[in-house]
């Protein structure tokens, strides 16, 4: 039975750890990048290896610690780490609302986004609205 070729010697020494986190509205710290620097040697000899571990937003997003990045909890259903992509502002008090819990008007141009706070009184407002027009219409 031949001999199993030998495993090259690997040797890790030095590593450099530095994690990157970003201070949020609350004060809460929250990590979005772990840096990794350490030096290895093996049979090819010593060499420096450098690891970036990038975190990932509730909604799939990756932050890049390198870019600036605004990264958001909805205050309604509390999914927290949403990106930009994610999350709306209310039409009516601009408050951050997610996907999930915004009530959306769309119109062939745009669309309008509303908190669940505001929104029973855009479409109590909504509906007023299409009666008198419709009554209106009709006299
Ligand atoms: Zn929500
Ligand atoms: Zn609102």
């Amino acid at each position: 039975m031949p001999d199993k070729p030998e495993k090259p010697l690997v040797t890790l020494t030095d590593a450099d750890e530095e994690r990157i986190y970003i201070l949020d509205a609350q004060q809460h710290r929250r990590l979005v990048a772990i840096k990794r620097e350490y030096m290895v040697t093996d049979a090819n000899g010593p060499r420096v290896v450098r690891e970036m571990t990038l975190v990932q937003t509730a909604d799939g997003r990756t932050i890049d610690p390198n870019k600036p990045i605004a990264i958001f909890d909805c205050p309604f259903c509390n999914r927290q780490n949403l990106s930009l992509y994610s999350i709306r502002y209310c039409e009516t008090c601009q408050a951050v609302v997610c996907l999930q819990c915004a009530h959306a008007i769309r119109t062939p141009e745009d669309a309008s986004f509303y908190c669940p706070n505001c929104w029973p009184i855009i479409r109590r407002d909504r509906l007023i609205h299409f009666y008198l027009f419709n009554l209106t219409n009709k006299l």
